[in-house]
Parts: structure tokens; sequence; C-alpha cells
């Protein structure tokens, strides 16, 4: 999926960098990440994609230490902001070998372009492999 289509979601958003009043100035409030996987928005979002996937693994069905994989990350994003379509429920396994090999990839078409190969063939080359596997 193209990150576009995330941005409509975004916009009508007030989740973002807030104002807050401390002391009769305002202050620009940044959450960090780990302050945002205990948000109330993120706990509720985390739980409708658990249900929906049936509290189950979709890689290998396990039921054991589920979390919530966002695959794909869209720039400015907050977690609970992403349509459900862009997550999923994996065991923390999967889960970390997911990371990995989404690291890997990344790293290795990093090194192809140090070799001089530029993105753009080695996009087109990723473009030509089959992919199976639905999720
Ligand atoms: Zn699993």
């Amino acid at each position: 999926m193209e990150a576009k289509h995330g941005i409509d979601f975004i916009s009508n958003d007030e989740t973002q960098p807030r104002l807050l009043p401390r002391s009769g100035f305002f202050y620009l409030y940044t959450m960090t990440y780990g302050d945002k996987l205990k948000d109330e928005r993120w706990i509720k979002k985390r739980l409708s994609i658990l249900e929906k996937d049936g509290f189950k693994c979709k890689n290998c069905l396990s039921r054991l230490n589920l979390q919530v994989h966002h695959k794909a990350y869209l720039s400015g994003a907050d977690p609970w902001q992403y349509p459900d379509y862009f997550l999923i429920t994996l065991c923390e396994v999967c889960h970390s070998e997911e990371e990995y090999y989404k690291k890997a990839i990344k790293e290795y078409s990093d090194s192809l372009s140090l070799k001089g190969i530029p993105y753009q063939d080695i996009y087109k080359h990723l473009q030509k492999k089959e992919i199976n596997g639905q999720r």
C-alpha cells in the first residue's frame, strides 16, 4: 500500500503535538513512542485488531504473547491512527522475525546501492519477484 492512503486518515486528527497550558504559557508536548503505546487510543485500537484476528497469530495461529504489528509505517502517524489493514496480530516470535526481515531487506537494498546499483533497479528487481502468501 502506498503511504498516501494514510493521509486522509491523519488529517482530521487531534493528536499531533499539542499545546498544553502550563504556568500561563503554552509549550509543545510531544509523546515518546513508549508513551504512545500506553495511550488509551492505542490500547483500544490494539484490542480491536486482536478481536478482528480472533486472538491468534495470523502467521502461526499461536495464542501466546500476541502483539499487534504495523505492516508499514506512515510518517507522522500515531500508532492508533493507522487504518486496520495496516495492522496485524502476530505472536512475539513471528513479530520479531517480521521486523528482522524488514530490517534485513532495507540493509540489503542499502548495501546494493552502496555497490552502485541504483534503487530504481533494486525496486524493479523486487517487483519482478513473485510474492506468495496474503495475510
Ligand atoms: Zn506466530
